[in-house]
Formats: C-alpha cells, sequence, structure tokens
C-alpha cells in the first residue's frame, strides 16, 4: 500500500510478491518502452527524440550531482570512431541512503530496461553495472534479471529482431564510498585503484578506456522507462514545485522516525508532509531536532529550516543545502549532535583516497578534534580551528567533491548548533591554552 503522498513510478511495483522477477515487470508494462522504441514505433524514436524526451522529462541524475540526464547524454560525441559505454552506478554508500538498494534487490528490471534505451539513444553497445560488493543479494537478482533480459530478446546482439546490439555485465565493488564518484568508478572498473581523476575531461568525453561514456545512478536509469512510455511532459508535470525539478523522487528515510523506510513522491512538495505523513511523523512525545536532507553530506536542517522546507532541488539551494541522493535523516530532540557528528566525520576520515593533502590531513583532524571534544579534552581553540577547516578543505581545491561533501556533512551541524558543542568543551583546558 502506497504511503500517504506517494506516487510510485519508479517504486510501482515495489512490495508485490516476486516484484523482481520479469513476470511481475511485464505484467505492469516493463519493457514496453523498449517495443515502442524498436517495433511500434520505430519511426518516430531515432536516438536523438529520446534524448529530446528525456530533456523535456527534466529528469535530474539522482545519485546526488542532481545535473540534467537527457543534457548529459547530450554531450556525448556523435561518430567519434569510438565505443560508447553506458555505465550504471550502483555502488551506493552514503550514510543515510539506502533506496538503490532495494530498487536492484527488489526491481532491477526498470534500471536494465533504462539502460538499454540510454544505448540506443547513444549507440554504445556494451553496459556495465558497478555495483557495491556489499549489495550481494542486489547482485544475485541483478544478475538473474540480466538472465531473463537476455532470454527475451531484450539484450543481446540482435534486440527484438532489430538488429541492435546491447550486452550488459555487472562488476562488484570492493566497499570503498570514493567509487561511488564517477571516474573512480571508471578506474575501479578497469581494474585500477578506484582513485578519483582529475576533471576535465570528463567522461562523457574520455571514460571508460578513454572512450565516451555516460555513467548515471540506478534510479535515474529507472525512470527513464515510464517517460518513454508515458511522455517526457506526463513525467515532468508529477511534480508539484518548480518545474525545473521534473518527476518524482525516491526517498530512503532513517532515523527518529515512525515508518522508515523507501518512498516516492512527487518534487516539490514540502518536508514536513514527508517526515509527518508519508513516513508516519516522530515518536510519541518527541520534537524534531534537525534534518539531514539528501544524504551525510548535504548540509544540515535546523527544525525551524526542515518546517518550511520544499523538497526539490531549487527547494534545497534556498536554504543553502541539496537534495542530494535523498538520504533523508530525521533527528529528534534526544539526538546528541557532538556524537552523530562525530559518526559522521569518523566516516569521511575512514573513506578519503588520500590523493590530495587538504581532504587526506583535513579529514583526520577533523575526526580527532571531534574524537577530543568527545573526551571533553578539546578547547575553544580547537573549535576555530574545526571551523577554519571550510576554508582550506570546501574551496573546490581537491580532485574530487569529496572533500566538499566532508565539511559541508560536519561543519554546518557545529555552526547551527555551536552551543551543544561549546558544552563539551574542557573548561580547564580552555583557561590553560
Ligand atoms: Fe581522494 Fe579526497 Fe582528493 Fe577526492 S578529495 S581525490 S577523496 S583525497
Amino acid at each position: 500500500m502506497p504511503a500517504p503522498h506517494e506516487v510510485r513510478v519508479v517504486l510501482q511495483d515495489f512490495g508485490k510478491p516476486n516484484s523482481h522477477t520479469m513476470a511481475v515487470y511485464e505484467a505492469g508494462g516493463g519493457y514496453e518502452a523498449l517495443k515502442k522504441v524498436l517495433l511500434h514505433e520505430k519511426d518516430r524514436w531515432t536516438p536523438e527524440a529520446i534524448i529530446e524526451e528525456v530533456k523535456k522529462s527534466n529528469l535530474r541524475g539522482r545519485g546526488g550531482a542532481g545535473f540534467p540526464t537527457g543534457l548529459k547524454w547530450s554531450f556525448i560525441p556523435k561518430n567519434s570512431g569510438k565505443p560508447v559505454y553506458v555505465v550504471c552506478n550502483a555502488d551506493e554508500s552514503e550514510p543515510g541512503t539506502f533506496k538503490d538498494r532495494y530498487l536492484l534487490e527488489e526491481l532491477p528490471h526498470g534500471m536494465i530496461e533504462g539502460m538499454i534505451l540510454c544505448a540506443l539513444a547513444l549507440g554504445s553497445e556494451q553496459g556495465y553495472i558497478y555495483i557495491r560488493g556489499e549489495f550481494y543479494l542486489g547482485w544475485q537478482r541483478v544478475e538473474a534479471a540480466l538472465k531473463e533480459a537476455y532470454a527475451k530478446g531484450y539484450l543481446g546482439d540482435n534486440i527484438l529482431g532489430s538488429g541492435k546490439k546491447f550486452h550488459i555485465a555487472t562488476y562488484r565493488g570492493a566497499g570503498a564510498y570514493i567509487c561511488g564518484e564517477e571516474t573512480a568508478l571508471l578506474e575501479s572498473l578497469e581494474g585500477k585503484r578506484g582513485h578519483p581523476r582529475l576533471k576535465p575531461p570528463f567522461p562523457a568525453v574520455k571514460g571508460l578506456y578513454g572512450c565516451p561514456t555516460v555513467v548515471n545512478n540506478v534510479e535515474t536509469f529507472a525512470a527513464v522507462p515510464a517517460i518513454i512510455r508515458h511522455g517526457g511532459d506526463w513525467y515532468r508535470n508529477l511534480a508539484k514545485g518548480d518545474p525545473r525539478s521534473g518527476g518524482t523522487k525516491v526517498y530512503s528515510i532513517s532515523g527518529h522516525v515512525r515508518n522508515p523506510g523507501v518512498y516516492e513522491v512527487p518534487l516539490g512538495i514540502p518536508l514536513r508532509d514527508i517526515i509527518y505523513e508519508t513516513a508516519g511523523g516522530l515518536r510519541p512525545g518527541r520534537k524534531l531536532k534537525a534534518v539531514v536532507p539528501g544524504g551525510s553530506s548535504t548540509p544540515i536542517l535546523t527544525a525551524e529550516e526542515a518546517e518550511k522546507a520544499i523538497m526539490d532541488y531549487e527547494g534545497m539551494a534556498k536554504l543553502g543545502t541539496f537534495l542530494g541522493s535523498g538520504g533523508l535523516i530525521v533527528l529528534d530532540d534526544t539526538t546528541d549532535m557532538v556524537e552523530f557528528t562525530y559518526r559522521v566525520a569518523y566516516f569521511y576520515a575512514h573513506e578519503s583516497c588520500g590523493q590530495c593533502t587538504p581532504c587526506r590531513e583535513g579529514s583526520r583532524w577533523i575526526h580527532d578534534i571531534l574524537y577530543r571534544l568527545r573526551q571533553r579534552q578539546a578547547t575553544k581553540e580547537d573549535l576555530e580551528t574545526l571551523l577554519s577547516f571550510t576554508e582550506n578543505m570546501g574551496n573546490g581545491t581537491t580532485i574530487c567533491p569529496f572533500s566538499d561533501a566532508n565539511v559541508m556533512g560536519v561543519i554546518p551541524i557545529i555552526q547551527k548548533f555551536r552551543q551543544e558543542f561549546e558544552a563539551y568543551l574542557s573548561p580547564a583546558m580552555s583557561k590553560a591554552s
């Protein structure tokens, strides 16, 4: 049963028995978009027409960056003489984000059909799904779904007799968060250490094996079949807010709500509707303290900010934060913000790949100072040092956005809940210093 405000597009079959199988996906209209493009309306659906329809939908990358998907596809050079690769980023590992995991386990065919449609638009013959290594069930389900798709002729050397060719292989990651960054993912896929690359060149020009490559998230691909079936206008108009944010968004909601889980609602609805109605509200007798809106690297919202927040790309930007991956972490008034921030900082210190000095050293310093604070051994000066890291780590001087993500996830909590951090300072040490 859908929860209040839910509009299920990507999650259409979520919760049905055997939702991961071809039979259930096809019963709900699965692979109809592919048949439309290759059989029923094949004259209409040129590669350009597919890209235009996706552009019209205002679908934006659902992995966190929010880049317009159709525009991204249009950056792939035509007739470069090189193969074009379609890569699905299924390396979800941002703290608070667990929606793709359910899409892989419960609804793998939507992502697969989306990848095939993307391949037809870009003239690609080979795709890869890079799956987080810990998602063992998800990987098994994706492998089984690929087998079903090959058996039905949706994948292979002659898709539905059209003469078009597209193959998909899976690749399991080894547990590094940074491999969710698209260039690190490509390095890893090539069999190298998962270190992000300097951009430009962007993957659209020089991606996997130096060839044009599109990298999109699981949820992004999974939205494409409905866009082709029902039209870009239909999808865009599902949103309730700013038309630049089209369609629906899948959120993973965790923390202090009665019904944590995975939900799909239109973009542009108030955050309070999602918390109090879709996710069932707070625990009895508790008050909202803060909300992390889009995974641990998005700046936190205070309760006052959350009460007026509109959940789309523009609404989040107005409050100085991001929609991110849709990993909503709801915190009530029992939360110790120092403890919460320390957990986030621990994660980033552990996951920095170490290529850039500000990130490698800075993430360790943030962790160490917060560790001292938790032990009530930090001074006021330590707190000032911590706040200065925004300047030194968060100004785009590193190879990838991980360093910025670290300070965005940590520093706003200290700025917005400073009193709680000051209460942990060591009076004796502050006097001595
Ligand atoms: Fe690695 Fe951090 Fe530099 Fe990104 S910013 S490349 S994670 S050291």
